[in-house]
């Protein structure tokens, strides 16, 4: 069965094509920097490998080219539409209605819709992937993944705000968590790796978005956004947590209207707000050249993920590991080494080679005297997309 998997984030859209259930990656890719006149595509499959910068304003136009490129002559994997029995998307927002992976029809696309008001920046480029994979993959199976699926066991002291207790029942104003795929894959993983029983873990995970999650028995029971995607910490344009004081000001005093309040704290802060740019290469290098603002932003950001590592392990009442992941988690060791600083306390000690030695698969990166493992763990959000589409599938009887 071949299954796409389609994670269309709010600068990038992820694919890569797997035969199920024998996992096999047929092929793979990614457009990052949407938006730009320098997007980069990227593509592999067998022999052929593409990267190269395109002009892509669009996920609508990012969408397109995969596809034209999954059926290309010379390059492509298949020959007809038709071969893709099913596609499984990444949604962000599932709201109370989603705890569950879904077959997508009419309804479950209107709540995704009526969910884009919790999600702004991602419902909508999620729901534009799927109306578009069914144009263009019309007898695929049309799968939904929610990113808040995972967060579904929070206890009630974790994801109620302290705010009147109607509006949790009556209007689900409650935190419900984000990142939920690769917070569960990546525990998963290290679950596997750590072979112990029942630790108790952080999960960091540090892309455009960043969030982090308390685990224990492999159980998500605490985590850093809420509502939206927006609380907690520093992100690319996202500014994480803030007093909510600053809103009431800056439309009481200083003359925002609410959506100018609203695009500043989701597309104008964050890394963005604090330095001028969002990508954390552009800041590192700054950084490097001596830019203070950029050499904040990272300190800015390792402060906020310490912060939070000290209130989940408390929540714990112990920590065994933290995981770094995505972009950020996987790849910056500079960011990595800033959080892990002064940690000792906690017994948290990276050995700082092999922060920095890279290599594809889970690494342990603690001194041999840490007493708290340090992980990276390459999430792999499609993967898992794949193996809970190939499942329902499987339960519906669709697609063999
Ligand atoms: P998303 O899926 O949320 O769009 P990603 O997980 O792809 O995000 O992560 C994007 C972030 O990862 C960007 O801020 C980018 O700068 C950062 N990143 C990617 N590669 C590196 C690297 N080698 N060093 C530092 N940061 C990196």
């Amino acid at each position: 069965m071949n299954i796409l998997i389609i994670n269309s984030g709010s600068s990038s859209i992820k694919y890569q094509l797997f035969d199920m259930p024998s996992k096999r990656v047929i092929c793979a890719g990614a457009i990052e920097r949407i938006g730009s006149d320098e997007a980069i595509f990227k593509y592999k499959a067998k022999d052929v490998f593409v990267e190269e910068e395109r002009k892509i304003h669009t996920h609508k136009r990012g969408l397109e080219e995969i596809a034209d490129m999954l059926r290309d002559t010379h390059k492509g994997v298949i020959k007809m539409a038709d071969e893709i029995h099913a596609v499984g998307h990444r949604v962000v927002h599932g709201g109370n209605r989603f705890s569950e992976t879904t077959l997508i029809n009419k309804e479950v696309k209107e709540k995704i819709s009526a969910f884009s008001t919790l999600a702004p920046l991602h419902n909508p480029a999620n729901l534009e992937g799927i109306i578009l994979a069914e144009e263009i993959f019309p007898k695929a199976s049309q799968v939904a993944v929610f990113d808040t699926a995972f967060h579904q066991t929070m206890p009630k002291k974790a994801k109620k705000y302290a705010i009147p207790t109607a509006l949790f029942t009556e209007h689900g104003i409650q935190a419900y968590g984000f990142h939920g795929t690769s917070h569960k894959y990546v525990s998963e993983r290290a679950l596997e790796y750590l072979n112990q029983d029942n630790p108790k873990m952080i999960s960091i995970h540090l892309g455009n978005g960043c969030s982090m999650t308390a685990i224990k028995n492999g159980k998500s029971v605490d985590h850093s956004m809420g509502f939206a995607p927006s609380n907690g910490l520093i992100m690319g344009s996202r500014s994480g947590d803030i007093d909510h004081s600053i809103v009431f000001h800056l439309t009481e005093q200083l003359g925002y209207g609410q959506h100018a309040v609203k695009e500043m704290l989701l597309k104008k802060s964050g890394l963005l707000g604090l330095t001028g740019y969002n990508d954390l290469r552009d800041i590192q290098a700054e950084a490097k050249k001596g830019n203070a603002d950029c050499s904040l932003a990272l300190e800015m950001s390792a402060y906020r993920i310490k912060k939070y590592i000290g209130a989940y392990t408390a929540a714990m009442n112990g920590l065994h590991a933290i995981l770094f992941t995505a972009g950020i988690g996987e790849n910056s060791s500079i960011l990595r080494k800033m959080v892990c600083q002064e940690m000792t306390y906690f017994g948290i000690e990276l050995d700082d080679f092999k922060n920095e030695s890279g290599s594809s698969g889970i690494r342990e990166i603690n001194t041999a005297s840490s007493r708290v493992k340090i992980l990276v763990v390459p999430t792999n959000e499609e993967l898992e997309i794949a193996q809970q589409t190939f499942a329902l599938c499987g339960k519906l009887g669709k697609g063999f």
